[in-house]
């Protein structure tokens, strides 16, 4: 972005009545492209920017356009609709009344998207490069009815027409720039609030922001951003984008990623296989307690596993002599029983499949964690390969720490206390209960 480009914004800003009340805080350049910096010392809780409605591109805008005019209206997804209201803008060029907001725009960011085969390369093995090719997938289908539907049909709109990288980056630009509870119909690029930058630092549960007037009594509707930390004055104003992403999504979504251990996860995809001869009543056990054929429980670093993973596992892993736990008589306690340890077998089967499946996942990364952390360490890394090498390491070390748990539990199955011995012992037959023939008791 040049300086002059910036400085449009900010008349245009001005001008429409969006420039943030009182001028409490203004776009410059920064580390991470454009952000919103203080004009004054900032005490935590205070508004810095106030965008009116008018100035939202959201479904609304769509309507009043000219591509809602061709649409119709009707059966467009809601981001596809903005999608093609940003590229529509963007072809109008300086008639465009967004002008100097999408002069600022960035052309990229660091998201796996806009990766080329080259830096992809260095996440191979990674759930993100699956994820990655997954969602160009969607939108390249998302592409191609659009295309054909709406771009071919109002060629008046779109007289250059619209590339597939064109429609990447306008997808891009949404996933980097949307606030995230603004998702389905309410989806909306806020020019302006849109430019402050995320900081790991801020942990602060809650939004920064709110729609004020909603519209309401004729108010014209307002989106408020407040700053969660006290700020000086010249200082840049941050916010916690979400703290639930983990760090693949923030490399998909945003492109940077965080060396805080919580956001490095892994997704155990587990299956009731067609094949299993107990596969409709394990399918049936499984829906009662809300999973399904295929459950996916996403690890994170240094917490423990999620709960239902281990009563999964055990169901999935059930055959031989085990199989009469899966009987209707059964049905509603089964979960409980798969909280604990089934039989030794069992357990056994469920320490062999993950152990493998770690093993597996693990051969098919290009380097190792050490080798990983070595590469940290050097200096001017670029930040695609930084993402890469932080997203690739943090998996690798979730899936050591899923097989360190169960190579443990190997090592310990002949101390765990299994099913049959719970039931004697409920029973009062065993333990510290037994209460049968041990007196005159029976006269
Ligand atoms: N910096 C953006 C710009 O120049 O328009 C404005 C913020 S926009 C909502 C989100 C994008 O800003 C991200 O996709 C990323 O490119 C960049 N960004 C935000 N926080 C960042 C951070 N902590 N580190 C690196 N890039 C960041």
């Amino acid at each position: 972005t040049t300086a002059s480009a910036l400085e449009d914004f900010r008349r245009w800003l001005a001008s429409q009545g969006g420039a943030g009340e009182g001028g409490k805080a203004f776009p410059a350049a920064v580390p991470e492209g454009l952000g919103l910096v203080a004009a004054r010392d900032l005490p935590r809780g205070e508004v810095v920017a106030e965008v009116p409605k008018k100035l939202w591109m959201d479904a609304d805008a769509v309507a009043a356009s000219d591509i809602g005019r061709a649409c119709g209206g009707g059966g467009l997804r809601p981001w596809v609709a903005v999608a093609l209201l940003l590229l529509r803008e963007v072809a109008r060029g300086p008639g465009s009344p967004w002008a100097p907001y999408l002069a600022i725009l960035p052309r990229q960011t660091d998201s796996t998207i806009f990766w080329s085969e080259e830096e992809l390369l260095e996440i191979q093995g990674t759930q993100l490069l699956s994820t990655t090719a997954g969602v160009k997938e969607y939108v390249q289908s998302e592409f191609d009815s659009v295309e054909a539907e709406i771009i071919s049909t109002n060629k008046d709109l779109f007289p250059g027409g619209i590339t597939f990288d064109d429609f990447l980056w306008a997808f891009g630009i949404l996933r980097s720039r949307v606030f995230p509870e603004l998702r389905g119909d309410k989806i909306a690029l806020i020019p302006f609030a849109d430019l402050v930058n995320h900081s790991p630092n801020i942990t602060s549960e809650g939004s920064s922001w709110e729609i004020k007037g909603k519209g309401l009594f004729g108010r014209e509707a307002m989106f408020s951003l407040r700053t969660p930390v006290d700020v000086k004055s010249g200082e840049q104003i941050y916010i916690q984008y979400d703290l639930d992403k983990s760090n693949a999504e923030l490399a998909l979504d945003y492109g940077f990623v965080e060396s805080n251990s919580s956001r490095d996860s892994y997704t155990v995809t587990l299956e009731i296989s067609e094949s299993d001869p107990f596969y409709g009543d394990k399918l049936d056990i499984a829906e009662l307690n809300g999973l399904g054929e295929t459950a996916y429980f996403d690890v994170i670093l240094d917490e423990p596993l999620p709960p239902q993973m281990l009563p999964y596992l055990r169901l999935l892993c059930i055959g031989g002599t085990d199989a009469f736990i899966l009987e209707a008589l059964f049905r509603n306690s089964v979960w409980g029983h798969l909280e604990l340890p089934l039989s030794p077998d069992n357990e056994e089967s469920i320490c062999q499949v993950i152990r493998d499946a770690c093993k597996s996942a693990l051969a098919a990364y290009h380097t190792t964690i050490e080798q990983d952390e070595e590469l940290l360490e050097s200096e001017n890394l670029q930040p695609r390969l930084k993402i890469a090498i932080g997203v690739r390491a943090g998996e690798k070390k979730v899936l050591q720490q899923i097989d360190d748990i169960f190579r443990q539990r190997e090592e310990e199955l002949d101390g765990l206390e299994y099913y049959q011995e719970r039931r004697l012992k409920d029973l009062g037959l065993v333990g510290d209960n037994v209460s049968v023939n041990h007196g005159g008791h029976w006269g």
